[in-house]
């Protein structure tokens, strides 16, 4: 059984991961903006998944695959891979 803290914080990481995408689009309402600006102030897991999306979408915006959704989430599932702290072979 995981600590209620634990649990806490994990929640707060899912709905920060689920508004980061709007968020880096710009398209996040000002109050969900903030919202994840402060979560990756203090969330490093999140601040480097963030991270990883920002490259992402930097790649894809000088490719013309840009919208090749394949490539999309293959970067998505490493950007994944890279912030999993527990992942193996590490
Ligand atoms: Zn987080």
């Amino acid at each position: 059984m995981m600590p209620l803290d634990s649990v806490t914080r994990m929640l707060r990481c899912v709905r920060a991961s689920r508004a980061l995408q709007s968020y880096l689009d710009g398209e996040a309402d000002d109050l969900t903006a903030a919202q994840v600006t402060a979560h990756l102030e203090e969330c490093r897991r999140c601040a480097l998944e963030a991270g990883t999306y920002r490259a992402i979408k930097r790649v894809l915006s000088r490719t013309a695959g840009a919208s090749d959704q394949l490539a999309v989430r293959r970067l998505r599932a490493f950007g994944r891979t890279l912030a999993e702290p527990d992942s193996p072979g590490a």
